[in-house]
């Protein structure tokens, strides 16, 4: 494990992302399959792979939890050496701490069989839908985690409508703000979204912080810098010290 700055778990050089997918195999677990991104030396670590450490990490510290506030036990969950810049864990990550603060601020929901529950849920997106669904899985994870305390089916009428509505919310806020990706400004825009939401449609109101302030991007080559809502005033991002 070794991944600071770049994507590969493998070399830690930069991934290479190409719009068809091409017949790869999994330099950790062998597995054969298609995916869209190798490294520049030609690495390829399966979903799985890059998600199980991190996983299993978000679920046990959710278990545990007693926070309200779904930004704070994001960030210390994030803040983590199974937690990569960006990657599938995230689909999960998202969920979770919403459905842990809901919980623990009044929510009516057995938390350990919810976090089964989406992790179940949350295993099933891959990484990158972002760019190749049109559907961030910071999105789809806040979706799964209000589907699963609404109780929502295929089949129900309100509990579909609302939970469409608060992933379709946090999409168009996720757009305002423009790619690359970043699993920690979408994460963080999507708890913004939830939250509010939450309390409205179901009177349970967690707690957000006063500021957010990432931590993160000097590990993400892409951020978007003074253009994101939580890169901290006054900052540089190391990249663009380098090359001054
Ligand atoms: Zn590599
Ligand atoms: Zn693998």
């Amino acid at each position: 494990m070794g991944a600071a700055k770049a994507n590969c778990l493998i070399c830690a050089k930069p991934l290479v992302y190409f719009e068809d997918a091409l017949d790869v195999t999994c330099a950790i677990c062998g597995k054969k399959e298609t995916g869209h991104s190798i490294c520049e030396d030609g690495h390829y670590v399966c979903d799985t792979c890059h998600r199980q450490q991190g996983v299993d990490h978000v679920i046990e510290e959710c278990k545990m939890s007693t926070s309200k506030n779904p930004v704070e036990l994001a960030d210390h969950l994030m803040n983590h050496r199974s937690i990569y810049p960006n990657g599938p864990e995230h689909h999960t990550l998202i969920g979770a701490a919403l459905m842990t603060a809901y919980k623990n601020a009044g929510g009516d929901i057995d938390l350990e069989k919810g976090l089964a529950e989406l992790l179940k849920r949350s295993m099933c997106v891959p990484g990158g839908t972002c760019g190749f669904w049109g559907c961030c899985g910071a999105a789809t994870s806040s979706g799964q985690f209000y589907s699963i305390i609404s109780g929502s089916t295929p089949m129900k009428q309100e509990e579909w409508g609302r939970t469409q509505r608060l992933t379709s919310n946090t999409l168009g806020r996720l757009a305002d703000y423009g790619g690359p990706r970043c699993c920690k400004r979408v994460g963080f825009l999507a708890i913004l979204e939830a939250v509010p939401y939450v309390a409205e449609t179901t009177g349970v109101q967690m707690e957000l912080p006063d500021t957010i302030m990432c931590r993160y991007f000097p590990r993400n080559a892409e951020c978007l810098r003074t253009h994101c809502p939580f890169f901290p005033e006054g900052a540089t991002h190391p990249n663009d010290r380098e090359v001054a």
